[in-house]
C-alpha cells in the first residue's frame, strides 16, 4: 500500500506528521478505544487521530447527530440555528469568551487569531514559545525543533523558520520566541519590544514537546505580564482543549486568555476548529468593522469556503454536549493519574527513569532523571534519541497497544478507553522495562 501511496501521494501521507520510517500503518477501521490496520490486524489506540478522538472512534451520539443532519441537505455555506447555537453553546462553556467563530483547523483559527491581535492592537509582531507547535502558518511555525547548534541563547532563542517556501526575513523579524516555563525571560523579550508586539502565542501545556506541564503560577504570571504591558494573550487550546475540564485548560488552571483557539476535540474528530475571546477583540473580524485597512473588507478579513460546515457543527454539538457536564474530563483525568501512578511503581521497582506526564489524556512517557520544564529538557531526553522509548512502542505495538513512534510526542486516549485499558498497558510496560534490566 505504500509504494502505491508513495506514487500518487508526496511521501504517501497526506499530512507530513503521519509518516513513519520504514512506511506508515495504513487502518481500515476504527470503534471506540480500537481502530484495525489493513493486515486485520486490532490495536488499542493510544493515537486517537492527533488527540481528536476525544469520546472515542465513531460515537454513536455524535455520529448520530451527523446522520441526522444530512437530512437537511445543509454542508457548507450557509448560516443556520445549529451554527448560531453551537457558537452560543462555546460561548456558554469557555470562561472569557463572549464570542466565538468556526474556522477549518487549528492552523486556521491560529493564523486568523494571530490576524485579529494584529488587526486589534496595530502591531506586527508576535511572540511564541520554543518548541510549541501552532500549526503550519508561517508566522508561528518556527523555532518547534530548532536544532541546537543553532538555537541561539536559552533565555533569548533565536527565530528558525520550519519550512522552505515562508519569507524567512520576514519571520525572523516579526516572530519572537521565549522559553517556556520562565516567566522572567518573557517579560524581559515582552519589556523589550512591546511598542510592535501583538501577542503572546502559547499553549497552555506544551503538548507538542510531549507534556511539558507548566509550573505552578507560571500561566498567571505570563497573564499578568501580557496585561501589565498591553499585549494580547492567544490561548492555544487545540490539545488541551476540553480534556482536563469542559472550558479548558483556562478553566482547569484558572487563567483567561484574550483569544484561544480549538480545534481536534471540539468534534471528536470531525474536521472543524474556532477561535473564542473578548466581544471587542473578535468583532475586529466583523463583516461590519472598519480599521482603516486597504482592500474592501474593511477589517480583518475571516471567511473560508467549509467554515461551521454542517455536518462538523452537528458533529461539535453533540460533543459539547457529552462533555459540559464534566463526566468526561472526570475519566480522563482519572486514567491519567492512575497511568502516572502506575508508572511510578513500575520505574521504581524496576529501577527506571520512565515516568508519564500529562492531563485529561493527553500525556507522554519521559525517559529523563530531571524535571522537564522547556523545549532543550525535552529533547535531550531518552539519550536525545528516543531510543528507550522506541523499544518499548515495539512492545506495546506487537502486544496490540498502538502508539505512534515517535520521541517526545503527545499520546492520548479517549473516554471510551477504560482502567482496565490503562491496567493492561501497565502490564506490558512492566514487561518492557523489566526485560530490558536483564
Ligand atoms: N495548535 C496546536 C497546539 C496543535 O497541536 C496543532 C496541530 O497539531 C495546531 C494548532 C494545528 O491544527 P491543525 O492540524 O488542525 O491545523
Amino acid at each position: 500500500m505504500f509504494k502505491r501511496a508513495s506514487r500518487v501521494i508526496p511521501g504517501g501521507v497526506h499530512s507530513n506528521a503521519r509518516y513513519i520510517k520504514p512506511y506508515p500503518l495504513f487502518f481500515s477501521k476504527a470503534k471506540g478505544k480500537k481502530i484495525w490496520d489493513i493486515d486485520g490486524n486490532e490495536y488499542v489506540d493510544y493515537f486517537v487521530n492527533h488527540g481528536a478522538i476525544v469520546l472515542g472512534h465513531a460515537y454513536e451520539r455524535v455520529d448520530e447527530a451527523v446522520r441526522r443532519q444530512m437530512d437537511s441537505g445543509l454542508a457548507a455555506g450557509y448560516e443556520s440555528e445549529l451554527t448560531v447555537s453551537t457558537a452560543e453553546d462555546l460561548v456558554g462553556m469557555i470562561p472569557h469568551a463572549e464570542m466565538a467563530r468556526f474556522a477549518g483547523s487549528g492552523s486556521d483559527a491560529v493564523m486568523s487569531a494571530v490576524h485579529i491581535a494584529r488587526g486589534y492592537t496595530g502591531r506586527k509582531k508576535v511572540l511564541k514559545t520554543e518548541g510549541g507547535w501552532h500549526g503550519t502558518y508561517d508566522y508561528v511555525c518556527a523555532s518547534y525543533r530548532s536544532p541546537l547548534d543553532r538555537a541561539g541563547p536559552e533565555k533569548t532563542p533565536n527565530t528558525i523558520p520550519e519550512s522552505a517556501g515562508f519569507v524567512h526575513e520576514d519571520i525572523i523579524r516579526n516572530t519572537l520566541v521565549a522559553p517556556f516555563n520562565d516567566s522572567d525571560a518573557m517579560e524581559a523579550i515582552i519589556r523589550k519590544n512591546k511598542k510592535d508586539l501583538a501577542a503572546v502565542i502559547i499553549e497552555p501545556i506544551m503538548h507538542n514537546c510531549g507534556a511539558i506541564m507548566p509550573k505552578q503560577g507560571y500561566l498567571k504570571s505570563v497573564r499578568e505580564i501580557t496585561k501589565d504591558n498591553d499585549v494580547l494573550l492567544i490561548f492555544d487550546e487545540v490539545i488541551t482543549g476540553f480534556r482536563g475540564a469542559p472550558g479548558g485548560a483556562q478553566e482547569y488552571y484558572g487563567v483567561e486568555a484574550d483569544i484561544s483557539t480549538f480545534g481536534k476535540a471540539l468534534a471528536n474528530g470531525y474536521p472543524i476548529a474556532a477561535l473564542v475571546g473578548k466581544r471587542d477583540i473578535l468583532r475586529t473580524s466583523g463583516p461590519d468593522t472598519k480599521l482603516g485597512s486597504i482592500g474592501g473588507f474593511g477589517g480583518v478579513i475571516f471567511g473560508g469556503t467549509f467554515h461551521a460546515h454542517h455536518l462538523a457543527v452537528a458533529a461539535c454539538k453533540a460533543t459539547m454536549a457529552e462533555l459540559r457536564d464534566g463526566r468526561v474530563a472526570r475519566h480522563l483525568n482519572h486514567l491519567t493519574d492512575k497511568l502516572i501512578k502506575r508508572v511510578q511503581e513500575i520505574s521504581t521497582d524496576v529501577g527506571s527513569n520512565m515516568r508519564v506526564e500529562g492531563l485529561g489524556g493527553e500525556f507522554t512517557f519521559y525517559f529523563s532523571d530531571h524535571e522537564v520544564s522547556n523545549y532543550r529538557d525535552a529533547i535531550s531526553t531518552d539519550s536525545g534519541t528516543g531510543e528507550g522509548f522506541l523499544r518499548l512502542q515495539k512492545h506495546l505495538q506487537d502486544r496490540g497497544i498502538r502508539f505512534l513512534p515517535r520521541h517526545i510526542y503527545h499520546h492520548g486516549f479517549s473516554y471510551s478507553h477504560t482502567e482496565d485499558d490503562i491496567e493492561e498497558l501497565a502490564r506490558a510496560i512492566r514487561e518492557s522495562l523489566s526485560h530490558r534490566d536483564r
